[in-house]
């Protein structure tokens, strides 16, 4: 038997009938992520787990014949990160999606991964908590892909990123031991953090099975306000000034490719001559609230917005937000798209939106500006038209650019999408020759025979 094939009894023998799937017509749907310019291999099957105890008797036979595996989620990610590499074998916890216990005096929340973050956040709202994270994939990704990525969300700046809302996971490694990480009390400082080390380690350091998150009481419902400028940078202006002094809930950024793009996908009525929109929510109660939302509104005015205004139609409300998360599958109609995710510094905002749009102009494509104006946090997405190769090199030296200018801005190569394989090669630009010789001792560490997640975030797996 070749060690593929014995990898696959012994999963045949652990899982229930039909969780290990082999058959080639089945295979593409989980061969690759929604990321697009990454490569994706072939893989020997799939297997679908529904227990720890079945994760655990994949990996110990994976670990025993040296055959790689690659964890995944919903598949939603954007950075090639559950792309499958050729000879693997697709762990999909879809399957997992039990909510195991909900303490409310305590204020967290039990689950197996596969829930997708909407489903978790509708399960825990019937009893009266909240959940923060809300990737604007909320309704299609799975809360392991949420903690592997460290995904952050509309929310986040306020309410933090996943890795705020983790308490204790439970993995297992590569080996097929399972371990139990972090605890149950809101302090703790014994031993090193390793949950905080899981989380955005993209699969390359344990599956997670569990996880234990914070909830927090449901917040007040939040006003709108929407600033329209005439100049990018001056958007990105706006938003340093607002988060220097107030916590919005929300401050979001769509620039006018990104509008453009929605506004022919689903005609919505969205200012199309804009340059930029600021879209922010508050969600603090009464006139302390009407106060932040005067105050942000002002600071817009002063940075140069030429409309400001406070929507008071909920509807209307949800529209623009709707408008926001709807940016991505806007720009996938639009032709080819190849998405960028940095952060740099909020001091720096206005200084990258200005330079990705001369990388554009430089470049001879489109990009579209928009994201997480709030938390310093960028998706420049370079759209080309459908199969043009000299177009898509162009979008490639864009892509590049686009990271350059993130890093001389003393920003980061992502902020939430993950290094995967789309850039695999960038991580060691970031990280200094001691700080990357500690990321590969930690890969040895975990995974000495390297069968977590190959080809993916370290340069050297
Ligand atoms: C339209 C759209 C909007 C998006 N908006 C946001 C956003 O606002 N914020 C944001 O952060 N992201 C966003 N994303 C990206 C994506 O949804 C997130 O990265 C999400 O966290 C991925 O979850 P998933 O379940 O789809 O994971 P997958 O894509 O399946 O996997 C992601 C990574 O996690 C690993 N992984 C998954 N599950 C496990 C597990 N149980 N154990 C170990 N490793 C695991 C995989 O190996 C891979 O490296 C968006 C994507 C789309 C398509």
């Amino acid at each position: 038997m070749t060690p593929e094939d014995s990898v696959l009894a012994a999963c045949d023998a652990a899982l229930a009938d039909g969780d290990v799937v082999t058959d080639p017509d089945r295979l593409p749907s989980y061969q690759r992520d929604r990321s697009t310019g990454t490569p994706a291999g072939q893989p020997i099957g799939v297997v679908f787990p529904r227990t720890t105890e079945q994760v655990a008797a994949v990996m110990k036979a994976a670990h025993e014949h040296r055959v790689p595996v690659v964890p995944r989620g919903a598949g939603s990610g954007l950075s090639g990160g559950s792309n499958a590499t050729d000879g693997s074998l697709i762990l999909c916890v879809e399957k997992m999606r039990e909510v195991l216990s909900v303490d409310e005096i305590n204020g967290f929340v039990e689950t197996q991964p596969g829930i997708f973050n909407t489903e978790l956040r509708e399960h825990v709202a019937k009893h009266g908590l909240w959940y923060a994270p809300d990737p604007a994939s909320k309704d299609f990704c799975s809360i392991g892909g949420n903690v592997n990525t460290n995904a952050g969300g509309l929310c986040c700046v306020k309410y933090g990123v996943t890795r705020d809302a983790v308490l204790g996971l439970e993995v297992v490694l590569a080996d097929g031991r399972i371990t139990q990480l972090g605890r149950r009390t809101i302090k703790g400082v014994a031993g090193y953090d390793l949950t905080a080390l899981m989380v955005g380690s993209e699969g390359t350091l344990g599956i997670v099975t569990k996880a234990r998150l914070r909830l927090r009481p449901i917040p007040a419902p939040a006003a709108t306000a929407v600033a329209v400028f005439a100049d990018i940078s001056q958007a990105g202006q706006a938003a340093a000034d607002i988060m220097r002094v107030l916590t919005p809930s929300m401050l979001e950024v769509m620039d006018r490719v990104s509008i453009t793009a929605v506004e022919q996908w689903r005609p919505m009525g969205l200012d199309t001559t804009a340059e930029a929109i600021l879209l922010a929510q508050v969600d603090t109660p009464g006139d302390a609230g009407r106060k932040e939302v005067e105050s942000l509104l002002e600071m817009c005015s002063r940075a140069g917005a030429v409309e400001v205004y406070q929507s008071e139609d909920p509807a209307e409300a949800e529209m623009l937000l709707g408008a926001r998360r709807m940016i991505i599958p806007a720009l996938e109609a639009q032709g080819d798209w190849l998405l960028d995710d940095v952060a740099v510094p909020r001091s720096e905002l206005a200084r990258a939106m200005r330079e990705f749009a001369e990388i554009a102009q430089r470049n001879d494509v489109l990009i579209a500006t928009f994201g997480h104006a709030g938390d310093g946090n960028l998706h420049p997405t370079i759209v080309t038209p459908r199969g043009d190769s000299a177009a898509a090199e162009r979008a490639m030296k864009a892509f590049t650019e686009i990271l350059d200018v993130s890093l001389a801005c003393g920003g980061t190569v992502t902020g939430e999408h993950g290094v995967g394989s789309l850039k695999q090669h960038e991580l060691f630009r970031e990280l200094d020759e001691p700080a990357r010789d500690l990321h590969v001792r930690i890969k040895e560490a975990w995974d000495p025979l390297g069968i977590l997640n190959p080809g993916k975030s370290l340069p050297r797996w």
